[in-house]
């Protein structure tokens, strides 16, 4: 188990209850709201059940925790070298079901972003992305 992973937040997963308004989700949602961009929460009639969703861009935003979603080339998206047998599948389902449903989502016809919480270190980046990916290009 990496020790970046929290005692109580490890077993609130092991018990397999869906992180919802996680840190990273509500820095997000702060920086959007700051920005001036409406959006709705944890559409549960949309594939994956996206954490944001921004209607008039029709963009769904998953902020993703980089170890349980496995941030590639990451340093906190590495599987554990330790207990490997046990966090390869679980970890790989994860991804897989992230990838089928950012797949039905644009069958949809939505814009998937996918936000990773070590992205959110760096503020100004962040809004940036924001701004670029809604603010009104003129
Ligand atoms: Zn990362």
């Amino acid at each position: 188990m990496p020790d970046f992973v929290a005692r109580e937040k490890r077993s609130r997963i092991m018990r397999g209850v869906k992180q919802k308004d996680t840190k990273p989700e509500i820095k997000v949602r702060k920086l959007l709201h700051g920005l001036g961009f409406r959006f709705r929460l944890h559409r549960r009639d949309l594939p994956g059940r996206p954490d944001i969703v921004l209607p008039k861009h029709r963009t769904a935003i998953f902020v993703h925790g980089c170890f349980w979603h496995q941030h590639s080339g990451c340093k906190d998206g590495r599987i554990p070298s330790s207990n490997t047998e046990y966090w390869e599948p679980k970890l790989k389902r994860n991804v897989e079901r992230d990838r089928q449903s950012i797949e039905a989502l644009e069958a949809q016809g939505w814009t998937v972003r996918v936000i990773w919480a070590c992205e959110l270190e760096d503020n100004e980046g962040m809004e940036r992305r924001l701004l670029d990916w809604f603010a009104p290009k003129r």
